[in-house]
């Protein structure tokens, strides 16, 4: 089924990503309305209509669906429950099974593991004693991780020697958690790409990232990495997307391990919604993520996502805002700013693209 121009589509979550999804939709006819809980939301300025209330909250949830066609989320950690009760009442893309397995770090790395992708080695880490358990198996240094609600390096503690462990317990406060053995990569590589209800899967050239803070700092496109390997992630995510069922935009991060022929890519995360890794696709391919986002839910055919420029994605995060003026002189380079009145320390305000035409 296609979902006609005039529809529209809820989107859960308010952030930059709901703004540039929302943005996407409205130039292909499409009007947006988004369920989000803070009152100043970047998306709210540019969407038809907005509903301010918790995930939680089963009476705004259901005035919600009744006045859209489509629901699909730019927040990964919207309660699982809220998606499954949306779905009883409206289409929703991606799936709560997807989501399911998308927000929780035990249950996605087991995911890969059985589709036969590398993954860092892991071990569940209920309580105190699993963690040496689980130290003995893997060794050090290792990370214990959170298994939910963890991004940018939050939840995450390094361990460098088992006497470590039981800070790093309390560290978790609580928390279901997973331990990572460390893993000596070459780079970060991510795999964004769009999948269809269909099967039909669109993904974008590798990209590389670099991190600063635990936040992403700097794409560039396409990743300074062999063909070969470049393709084994391409399979990597198709498989994932499979493997989900999953349908809309979502993005796979990866280590870069090894060299020359025995370089190869392990998965480290999959995120199931259009991602900061992909936002050079807005200036430098022929469709960008957001646009193959909402095509993918609406069952439109999806754009090319063929790359036409090398491009460098530099993020404005808290005071690093301020280069945004010098950026824009730049002839080639695409300045976004998500409009969030208050610049804080770490917080993603804006981003640029710089576009490296060859010849
Ligand atoms: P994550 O939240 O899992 O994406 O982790 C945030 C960052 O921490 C990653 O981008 C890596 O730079 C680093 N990191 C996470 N897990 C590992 C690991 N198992 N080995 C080495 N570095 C890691």
């Amino acid at each position: 089924m296609m979902l006609k121009p005039g529809a529209t589509i809820g989107i859960l979550g308010g952030g930059q990503l709901g703004r540039m999804l929302a943005i996407a939709a409205a130039r292909l006819g499409f009007h947006c309305h988004i369920y989000c809980p803070e009152v100043a939301s970047p998306a709210f300025e540019v969407a038809r209509a907005h509903t301010v209330a918790a995930y939680e909250d089963e009476a705004a949830l259901a005035m919600f669906a009744a006045a859209v066609d489509l629901v699909t989320l730019e927040f990964e950690n919207v309660p699982v429950a809220a998606l499954r009760f949306l779905a009883s009442r409206v289409p929703v893309a991606p799936s709560a099974d997807a989501l399911e397995i998308a927000q929780d770090r035990l249950a996605e790395k087991t995911f890969a593991a059985r589709l036969g992708l590398g993954t860092a080695p892991f071990a569940d880490v209920p309580n105190e004693l699993a963690l040496y358990a689980a130290i003995a198996r893997i060794g050090v240094p290792a990370i214990l991780k959170t298994r939910r609600f963890g991004y940018d390096g939050k939840g995450q503690m390094k361990i460098l020697a088992a006497v470590e462990a039981a800070a790093a317990i309390t560290e978790m406060k609580g928390a279901p958690a997973i331990l990572e053995g460390f893993v000596r990569f070459s780079r970060e590589v991510s795999v964004v790409a769009a999948r269809k209800a269909d099967g039909d899967f669109a993904p974008f050239d590798v990209t590389e990232n670099e991190h600063r803070n635990h936040i992403l700092d700097r794409s560039v496109a396409p990743a300074r990495i062999a063909p070969a390997t470049q393709a084994k992630a391409i399979a990597a995510a198709r498989a994932i997307g499979e493997g989900l069922g999953y349908v809309g935009t979502f993005a796979v991060e990866f280590f870069v391990v090894g060299e020359g022929e025995s370089e190869d890519v392990i998965v480290n995360e999959i995120a199931p919604r259009v991602h900061n890794s992909g936002h050079w696709t807005l200036d430098g391919a022929i469709t960008c993520q957001f646009e193959q986002h909402i095509r993918a839910i609406a069952g439109w055919p999806l754009g090319a996502p063929t790359r036409f420029a090398d491009v460098e994605m530099l993020n404005f995060v808290g005071e690093g805002t301020s280069r945004w003026a010098t950026l824009a002189a730049e002839p080639t380079t695409k300045i976004h700013l998500y409009g969030k009145a208050e610049i804080r320390d770490g917080r993603k305000m804006g981003h640029a693209t710089r576009l490296v035409f060859p010849g």
